[in-house]
């Protein structure tokens, strides 16, 4: 073996376990920490940040990657080897163009703007959040001039979720699904409306958690692997393929924590079955934040919304929550694939959830540039919930503070959610033409066949190859909204009968 690329592995594996280091002071903080401790992890935070930040544009690590161009030319494009030698010169020619004191500083105004908002929603007032904004938007746009000149300001910010994505790219997705969205949306409103009056109610949050575990274990949920705690807004995160972190949010009053346990169940599997050989290197990662989401809309939309599932998971909900046990399996069907606008993005049905993400994708774009002001913000959002969904947040929980993901500013995340649904239907339609009738097996509780199959397909080779590779190997072509926008169309049509979806 090559004893520079041993040198590589060995750096690899140092900045893993410390970039894990810090993800774990993450986690703690928005599971258990109290707040007190605030300052305190924003700094311990930031020095582990700083350390692996260090690493990763030291001289050394140049070095190493210069003397292995020979080495990485005389291995296959998917070997672990190879792969490695590429995506770590990716990354240290990335982290080379931002200076250290900026990366730390980021990760501190961060933590402290993360702290904000959670005061600023318990006190019901923006402007305990708006001087955190302002400077985690100054510090993000110098971050974008690290960058040099660029088509457009949102272009680097989104490169960090969506690696090799330009905005040019995102936009004609947003507009055919736009295109699409909002006739869909119109038919709903004229239909019948659905009843969903058996998703509220008391439902005990001990019943929600053993249903919620039970659900995941037969998906691969297993508690030697996997943990699941709780937070403000769902996560879910990995320490080691072997060391699994969901996070939910279980609520007295509704079901949503219990789908937030499908969904963040869906990344979890992602990390969990990348392959063995690539752990404590930057391999051992999905590959981009829109494959995760892929992964996670697949299992709590495809899988988790679809009818064949519940007919085995719906006599375990009736026994944990004795209210359903008068409430028939196609009306409860009906209900958690109800359609209709509603104010929370993570509650909102899988055809409005779109639009939720595409005004924010516009807002964060207005903000960058300069053509919005941050204290305009709240306005500016809740217009654009009374143009897209025809409604209006009537508090700041409900509007602009629902999402910690802007505590920091932290932008080009939102568009991933959508893209990651587009994705999610077309490796779906791959995976049923590979493996039959998926809902045949689900009636029979087999979930193993597709689990192995993403295994198999996507999750094993980590981040080995770019999200529009992993697209074209897997799906047989470019990211497109087209069978999305069927499928869409195809439950609707399930949901409300032949009147909707039918254009
Ligand atoms: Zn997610």
């Amino acid at each position: 073996m090559n004893g520079r690329y041993e040198q590589l592995r060995a750096l690899a594996g140092e900045i893993w376990d410390i970039e894990k280091a810090s993800g774990l002071l993450s986690w703690d903080e928005e599971t258990g920490m109290p707040p007190g401790g605030a300052h305190a992890r924003a700094e311990q935070k930031a020095t582990l940040q700083r350390l692996a930040h260090e690493r990763w544009i030291s001289d050394e690590l140049a070095e190493l990657l210069e003397e292995l161009r020979q080495f990485e030319a005389e291995h296959d494009h998917d070997s672990d080897e190879a792969s490695l030698v590429r995506v770590m010169r990716h990354d240290h020619e990335k982290a080379r163009r931002v200076p250290v004191e900026l990366h730390a500083e980021i990760v501190r105004a961060g933590s402290l703007g993360y702290q904000a908002w959670l005061e600023a929603r318990a006190r019901e007032d923006f402007s305990v959040l708006l001087p955190h904004l302002e400077r985690n938007l100054e510090l993000r746009r110098r971050y974008v001039e690290c960058f040099g000149p660029q088509d457009d300001p949102y272009d680097p910010l989104l490169d960090d979720y969506e690696p090799g994505m330009k905005t040019s790219d995102v936009d004609p997705v947003f507009e055919q699904l736009k295109a699409a969205l909002v006739p869909m949306i119109a038919a709903v409103k004229e239909a019948e409306p659905v009843d969903d009056s058996c998703l509220r109610g008391y439902f005990p949050l001990d019943a929600q958690r053993r249903f919620s575990v039970w659900v995941m274990e037969h998906w691969g949920y297993d508690p030697a692997t996997w943990r699941l705690d709780g937070t403000v807004h769902p996560f879910a995160t990995a320490f080691a393929t072997t060391d699994i972190r969901l996070t939910t949010r279980f609520q007295p009053d509704h079901l949503g924590g219990v789908i937030a346990c499908l969904h963040e169940f869906g990344h979890g599997i992602y990390e969990r079955q990348v392959s063995p050989t690539l752990e404590r290197t930057p391999l051992a990662s999905g590959v981009s934040a829109a494959m995760h989401e892929s992964q996670s809309r697949m299992w709590e939309n495809l899988v988790g919304r679809s009818l064949a599932t519940w007919r085995v998971f719906y006599p375990k909900l009736q026994e944990e929550l004795p209210q359903f046990a008068d409430v028939p399996l196609t009306t409860f069907h009906r209900a958690i694939n109800k359609v209709q606008p509603s104010l929370v993005r993570t509650e909102a049905d899988e055809v409005t959830y779109n639009l939720h993400v595409i005004l924010r994708y516009e807002i964060e774009r207005e903000l960058l540039s300069g053509t919005l002001a941050l204290a305009d913000l709240p306005d500016a959002f809740n217009a654009k919930m009374r143009d897209y969904l025809g409604l209006d947040p009537p508090d700041l929980v409900r509007g602009v503070l629902q999402d910690a993901h802007w505590s920091d500013l932290g932008f080009g995340y939102f568009p991933t959610y959508s893209l990651g649904n587009v994705i999610s239907v077309q490796i779906w339609e791959r995976a049923q033409n590979d493996l039959g009738d998926l809902e045949e097996q689900f009636e029979r509780g087999e979930f193993g066949a597709l689990r192995d199959w993403l295994g198999e397909h996507v999750h094993r080779f980590g981040r080995k190859f770019t999200a529009a590779e992993t697209v074209q190997r897997t799906a047989g072509g470019p990211i497109d909204p087209a069978p999305y926008v069927a499928y869409l169309e195809r439950k609707l049509r399930d949901v409300f009968g032949a009147a909707v979806g039918a254009s």
